[in-house]
C-alpha cells in the first residue's frame, strides 16, 4: 500500500504535494465546521494533524472517526500554523479501515496502568506502551551493535537444558508425557525413560554454562534470548519469563570485568538518549518520571563504584547504628535485599556500584574463589530504583577447586560431565556476566514495574495473551 510513514511526513517540507497517510486516531476535535484529527502510525510518538472541512465529506463517515479507528487519508501536504509542528495534512478523502466503538479499553487517557495490564494486548496502541516497546528495540539493536563490533560473536544456547544445576533459580518442567497417567518406579519417583528427551528436561534459567563452552572455543560471545524462572514471588522486578544476556569471555579478569559491565552498560545507556530522544522526552513527564533524562545523562557521568562486599557491609551496618532502618538483616554472609542494595547506590554513594568478592555461600558453585578461601569473585552492577541489574563473576578455571566446592555442596554431577570438560582440556581464565533485558528497560523508561516494560508478561497466575 502506497502510503507515507508519520514519521517521514512530520520530516517532508514539499508543502503542497499530495500526501497520503494512515494510521490509528488518538483524538478527533472540531470547530466552526472544521475536525482536526490526531493520527499516529506508531512510527513515532509524535501524531500528525488532519484537517478536514466536515462540508466535504459525508456524515455518517466523519461520525466514524472516532479514538481507536483505523483511517486512511489521501490529501495535501501543508505547512502548519499551528505551533510545535511544521506539517499537518489538509485532508481530501478519508476511508475508515477499522471503526473503533466505544467499548475500546484503551479510549481514556490516563488510564492506571494495572488497569491497562489487564487489556496488555490493546496497551500497545497507547503512547506510553508504543513509546517504550520502541526503546525497546532500540536497545536490542544496541546490544547487539555493541557485542559485534567489540568482536562478540551472537552465540546461540539451547531453551531446554537437561541440567538442574544451574542454580539460578526454579525450573518449569518439560515434557510430552501424560500427566494424567504418569509412571512411577518402586520408591515412587516418575520414570523418565519414556518421556520425550529419555531424561527429565525443564526450561532454562540461564545459557551460561553453555555459554562457556562458547567461549573457551570462540574467545568471546554472548547469548541474547528468552530465559525462564518460576519466581513465585510478586515483585516488580522479577518475571517468569525474561529475556536475558549473557557475554562469557575468555581471558578476562575481574577488572577486565567490570570494565565490560560498565563501558556496555554506559554504551546502551548512551544509544538511548542518542536514538530514542522523542520517546524518552514523552516518558520524562511528571505524571511518569520527570528526572528520567537526567537520570540517564548522570550514569554516563560518573565513574561507577567498586565495592568489595565486605565493605559494603561495614557501610549499611554504620547507617543502622545512625538510625537507618532496614525490613531485613544485613551482617556479613547475608545476602543483600533490593532495600541494602538501593542504600548504597540511591542514598550513599548516589551512582551505581559495581559489588564484588561475595560470600561463597550465597554464590553459585561455578564462581572463582579468592585467596582468603571465604569470597568469590562474584562483580554484580547495582542500579538506581533497579537494584541489581548484573549478576557477574570470574569463573573457577581450576578443576580441582571446581571439584572440590561442587562436592562441598553435594551436588550431583552427572549431568554437568559436559561442562567439566572445559576445565579437563585446556582450561583458560574466563570471566562473564547475565543481564536483564526487562531491568535494563526499566532503567531506560523510568517504567516502575517489569510488567510494563515486556510486550506480553508471563507472571504467577499469568499467561494470558
Ligand atoms: P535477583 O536477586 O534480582 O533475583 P539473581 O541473582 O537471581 O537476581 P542472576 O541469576 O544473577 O540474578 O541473573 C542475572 C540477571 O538477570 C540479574 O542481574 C537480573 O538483571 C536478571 N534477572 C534475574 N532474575 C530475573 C527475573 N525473574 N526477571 C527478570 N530479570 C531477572
Ligand atoms: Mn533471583
Amino acid at each position: 500500500m502506497q502510503r507515507t510513514k508519520i514519521i517521514d511526513a512530520l520530516k517532508r517540507t514539499d508543502f503542497g504535494s499530495p500526501i497520503t497517510v494512515m494510521g490509528w486516531v488518538r483524538s478527533k476535535r472540531g470547530s466552526k465546521g472544521i475536525f482536526f484529527i490526531a493520527l499516529n502510525d506508531g512510527s513515532t510518538i509524535k501524531n500528525i494533524q488532519i484537517v478536514g472541512e466536515e462540508q466535504n465529506f459525508d456524515e455518517a463517515v466523519v461520525k466514524l472517526i472516532t479514538t481507536g479507528a483505523c483511517i486512511k487519508v489521501n490529501g495535501v501536504l501543508v505547512e502548519s500554523p499551528a505551533a510545535g509542528q511544521a506539517s499537518e495534512v489538509q485532508a481530501k478523502e478519508i476511508e475508515v479501515l477499522g471503526t473503533c466503538d466505544s467499548t475500546f479499553p484503551m479510549q481514556k487517557k490516563g488510564q492506571s496502568f494495572e488497569f491497562m495490564r489487564q487489556h496488555a494486548h490493546m496497551r500497545l496502541r497507547t503512547n506510553t506502551f508504543s513509546a517504550i516497546m520502541r526503546i525497546r528495540h532500540n536497545m536490542a539493536m544496541a546490544i547487539h551493535t555493541y557485542f559485534h563490533d567489540h568482536g562478540f560473536y551472537y552465540f546461540h544456547t539451547p531453551l531446554i537444558t537437561a541440567s538442574d544445576c544451574e542454580g539460578a533459580g526454579n525450573m518449569f518442567q518439560v515434557t510430552t508425557k501424560n500427566l494424567y497417567d504418569l509412571k512411577k518406579d518402586e520408591e515412587g519417583k516418575i520414570i523418565y525413560d519414556d518421556d520425550f528427551f529419555g531424561e527429565q528436561t525443564s526450561l532454562t534459567v540461564s545459557g551460561q554454562l553453555e555459554g562457556e563452552l562458547g567461549a573457551t572455543a570462540l574467545g568471546q560471545i554472548y547469548t541474547f534470548g528468552p530465559t525462564f524462572r518460576a519466581e513465585n514471588s510478586n515483585t516488580p522486578r522479577h518475571l517468569a519469563e525474561f529475556w536475558m544476556i549473557e557475554p562469557e569471555m575468555a581471558f578476562y579478569d575481574k577488572t577486565d570485568l567490570m570494565d565490560l559491565e560498565e563501558d556496555f552498560i554506559k554504551h546502551c545507556v548512551r544509544w538511548a538518549l542518542d536514538n530514542c530522544r522523542d520517546d524518552l522526552e514523552f516518558l520524562n513527564n511528571p505524571r511518569l518520571d520527570p528526572h528520567l533524562i537526567e537520570r540517564l545523562e548522570g550514569v554516563l557521568k560518573e565513574d561507577f563504584v567498586r565495592l568489595p562486599y565486605t565493605e559494603g557491609i561495614e557501610i549499611l551496618q554504620e547507617a543502622i547504628k545512625n538510625g537507618k532502618k532496614f525490613e531485613f538483616p544485613c551482617n556479613w554472609g547475608d545476602d543483600l535485599a533490593s532495600e541494602h542494595e538501593r542504600y548504597l547506590v540511591e542514598e550513599h554513594f548516589k551512582r551505581p556500584v559495581i559489588m564484588t568478592d561475595y560470600p561463597k555461600e550465597i554464590k553459585a558453585f561455578y564462581m572463582k574463589m579468592n585467596e582468603d578461601g571465604k569470597t568469590m569473585q562474584g562483580t554484580d552492577v547495582l542500579f538506581p530504583s533497579i537494584g541489581e541489574i548484573i549478576g557477574g563473576s570470574v569463573r573457577e578455571e581450576s578443576l580441582d577447586k571446581l571439584m572440590a566446592e561442587i562436592n562441598r555442596r553435594g551436588m550431583d554431577t552427572t549431568s554437568l560431565e559436559w561442562y567439566l570438560d572445559t576445565r579437563r582440556w585446556g582450561t583458560c581464565p574466563h570471566a562473564g556476566f547475565g543481564l536483564g533485558f526487562e531491568r535494563l528497560i526499566l532503567f531506560v523508561t523510568g517504567m516502575q514495574n517489569i510488567r510494563d516494560v515486556i510486550p506480553f508478561p508471563r507472571t504467577p497466575g499469568n499467561a494470558k495473551f
